[in-house]
């Protein structure tokens, strides 16, 4: 059986279907509301896409320098052969809705607003959110250690199941160290190196929190079938104790 389960972290699933940031429903249809456009300066114009859940009837509001309309209906569709989330930058509501709720609010929050930078490239920004949601991993964890490495290291050792090499990857971070995390004296990282921490706080963040969860569900839930057959076996073979007294 194939995992879909990543389309759960979109916004946009295709040109008609979508995971809603108001009502919350994965993979509903949407309606497109109207595009208007202005110019963001005097080479680049912006669109602004309006669209409306057809569960809720709430609307949201897209911008986008590129043409994603679809050839065929345009204005009314969006081009079935472009990534929708890619090609937004900014997004009211935002895509905090796409990370799983089981991470932590202050993290996700972060992240998103990281990822809100990158896509308008203000790397500074994106820089001190990352850096940001980095050490809060390390103060919700309670990782120990006098400086960043060791603390990266404290919950390589503490998280087994994650892949080692994702913390790895979070150690060789430059000048990364605590006490200048909410200072100004570090350089702002370029969108490629912006774009690998991220996906690699993701991977640590949902090994440590939500497959954990999704295991435990799986396993109560197999319980939970396994005791209904015990259940009913225990009633069968007590009716045919009873039925041997007679
Ligand atoms: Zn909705």
């Amino acid at each position: 059986m194939s995992d879909d389960s990543h389309l759960d972290q979109k916004y946009f699933i295709d040109d008609k279907i979508w995971n809603c940031p108001f009502c919350n429903r994965r993979h509903v249809a949407y309606t497109i509301q109207g595009v208007n456009f202005f110019d963001w300066s005097t080479t680049k114009t912006c669109y602004i896409w309006r669209v409306k859940c057809d569960s809720c009837g709430k609307k949201s509001m897209h911008l986008t320098y590129e043409d994603v309309q679809s050839p065929l209906a345009s204005q009314t569709r969006f081009s079935s052969k472009i990534d929708l989330d890619a090609a937004f930058f900014y997004s009211v509501p935002t895509s905090f809705f796409t990370i799983d709720t089981r991470v932590p609010k202050i993290i996700r929050e972060l992240i998103t607003e990281a990822e809100g930078c990158v896509k308008m490239n203000y790397l500074t920004g994106a820089s001190a959110c990352c850096r940001k949601a980095i050490y809060e991993l390390t103060v919700f964890e309670k990782a120990e250690g006098a400086d960043y490495e060791s603390r990266i290291k404290f919950l390589k050792k503490k998280f087994t199941a994650v892949d080692s090499d994702l913390f790895d990857i979070l150690c060789h971070i430059k000048d990364m160290t605590s006490d200048k995390v909410h200072e100004q004296s570090w350089d702002k990282w370029d969108s490629k190196h912006l774009k690998l921490f991220l996906e690699t706080l993701k991977a640590i963040l949902h090994e440590i929190y939500v497959v954990p969860e999704e295991k435990k569900s799986r396993s109560s839930k197999v319980q939970g079938l396994f005791q209904e057959i015990k259940g009913k076996q225990k009633a069968t073979n007590q009716a045919v104790d009873k039925s041997e007294i007679k």
